[in-house]
């Protein structure tokens, strides 16, 4: 068992995450197989409750596991599914210590941090890394914050176990510019590497965190203070893209200095597929402008990932998707059709993108949103609550039921298209009617997802609680809406699109979490290719 632990200090916000997942980009591309897990401070059990005002948008694993947005990270960079392992929070810990107490399980011990915690967070350690050459843990949140202390001790007790020279700690820290003056200073650097020895960790590298590169004389002074090899003051300056990070990390040979202390060689990493994307992500030649329809407008980490799968699906048609916020909530009056119209024009839109959320504010905005994009032939690609939208609006424009909605905004709809299915409907656990994690979808042959996925099965990761109805399945479909992709009994409507129209396509899933870089979802790729 090999640990690479990856800490930060001063600031948060370093892209600890990035670094972290970087490192195990370039493990991967020397062909060791890892695995990568989040250490979070919190006392929730999952994300899922987390507003993504204040923490982000919320990702699920496969196996039905709701994480922060690191996991996302971890999986586009290593090109890799992980499960809810990867994800550890207090809250976790400190439940199992406390029910196995309250199971009369320690037989009278007193329970205390070291050791019935920190045993915990070693064991949640183990269960993730099994059969795995190296393993990356990133800590949350900055050293010495008071909600840390029994992870760090956890794992600086495993490098006891384990061996010194099995446990690399990797420190990101900036290095802070006086803005008057224009000079880099270091000093916050060097408390932060003395604080951490004071926890009896010594960093191996330090990973800094700047906007240009350090000159020689600063790259000395801080392996002076920090009393490493200068090979092991890794830089880390401002990147046009993240995608830049692990071929910068690269050339400064960060894979050997972890190749040489776990398996004393030094070892050949290649990274030229990702060297060519990022080239085209960063030289396009073409533009699109492509709106995205959305509630959160004001924090993008709560789209990122639907950010960042246009990014890819960017970078594999080189064309630069110049991304416009279009707010629902003005789309709402009665100019709203004057409203859709001239943005659209005013941008020059070609396509828009609509990204799941809960709640039932501004929906009438984004049921005009959609049918514009019908009516108009506009390409239209709708994620999850955005199938839902699509379904709502064909129904009252195409299928004549004007009162059509959904029971999540209408309890006593007349037509509730959407809707809770039968078996959910006597549900009572808060949350416990959520459809969460990977499910399989079978496509029609004849249709737009098909060709695009190549495939008539796909499996996609979902996050929601309602449905198309089945009982309004076929009013739907004998007026021109295609359900293109279901479940094997046909009762959960996975894919919708209409055909006449150069791309109207919309799906119950988020296919977001599962693009990458490499490997960009076919579905954005479709809607870019229909937008261009
Ligand atoms: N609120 C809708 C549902 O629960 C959609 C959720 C979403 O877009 N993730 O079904």
């Amino acid at each position: 068992m090999k640990l690479i632990v990856v800490t930060g200090w001063v600031i948060s916000g370093l892209g600890k995450g990035i670094t972290a997942a970087s490192i195990g980009r370039l493990m991967k591309s020397c062909w060791y197989s890892l695995t990568m897990m989040k250490l979070d401070p919190y006392l929730q059990i999952d994300a899922g409750t987390m507003s993504p005002f204040e923490h982000g948008e919320t990702f699920v694993t496969k196996d039905w596991f709701e994480t922060d947005l690191d996991l996302w990270h971890y999986e586009r960079f290593i090109d890799e599914e992980l499960t809810r392992n990867s994800s550890v929070t207090t809250g976790q810990i400190y439940l199992s210590v406390i029910q196995k107490e309250r199971e009369w399980k320690f037989l009278g011990e007193t329970v205390q941090v070291i050791p019935h915690v920190t045993n915990k967070v070693k064991d949640k350690i183990r269960e993730a890394s099994e059969w795995k050459d190296i393993t990356i843990i990133e800590v949350w949140w900055t050293v010495w914050d008071i909600e840390w202390p029994h992870f760090l001790e956890a794992l600086r007790q495993f490098r006891g176990e384990l061996g010194r020279e099995n446990v690399l700690f990797v420190h990101v820290v900036p290095v802070l510019r006086v803005s008057t003056s224009g000079e880099m200073k270091t000093k916050a650097l060097q408390h932060s590497v003395s604080k951490l020895r004071e926890l009896w960790i010594h960093a191996n590298v330090l990973v800094c965190r700047t906007d240009a590169r350090l000159t020689p004389e600063i790259k000395k002074k801080i392996a002076m203070f920090s009393d490493l090899d200068e090979n092991r003051i890794i830089e880390n300056w401002d990147q046009k893209s993240i995608y830049s990070v692990p071929l910068n990390f690269l050339e400064q040979g960060l894979h050997n200095i972890i190749t040489q202390r776990f398996f004393d060689k030094t070892v050949e990493c290649n990274l030229d597929d990702r060297k060519s994307k990022v080239e085209w992500l960063l030289n396009p030649v073409s533009v699109v402008n492509i709106a995205l329809a959305g509630k959160y407008t004001k924090l993008d980490d709560s789209y990122i990932s639907v950010v960042e799968a246009l990014k890819h699906a960017w970078a594999s048609h080189q064309t630069k998707i110049n991304i416009h916020w279009l707010n629902t909530e003005q789309c709402e009056d009665k100019n709203r059709e004057v409203f859709v119209q001239n943005f659209i024009k005013e941008k020059d839109i070609r396509g828009i993108l609509v990204p799941g959320w809960f709640g039932n504010r501004w929906i009438e905005g984004m049921i005009n949103v959609a049918n514009y994009a019908r009516v108009n032939k506009i390409p239209y690609l709708g994620l999850c609550l955005w199938l839902q939208i699509a379904t709502i609006s064909f129904a009252r424009n195409v299928c004549w039921l004007p009162k059509a909605n959904s029971t999540e905004f209408d309890k006593n709809t007349l037509d509730p298209v959407i809707d809770f299915l039968e078996d959910q409907k006597n549900i009572t656990k808060k949350w416990g009617t959520m459809r969460l994690g990977n499910y399989e979808a079978y496509l029609k042959n004849s249709s737009i997802v098909s060709k695009l996925y190549k495939s008539d099965f796909v499996v996609e990761r979902h996050r929601h609680r309602y449905e198309v109805n089945p009982k309004y399945h076929d009013i739907l479909q004998n007026n021109g809406l295609f359900i293109s992709g279901s479940s094997k009994d046909w009762t959960l409507a996975e894919f919708v699109e209409i055909s006449d129209h150069p791309f109207y396509v919309a799906t119950q899933a988020h296919p977001e979490f599962k693009s990458t870089l490499q490997k960009p979802h076919p579905l954005f790729c479709g809607f870019v290719k229909a937008s261009l």
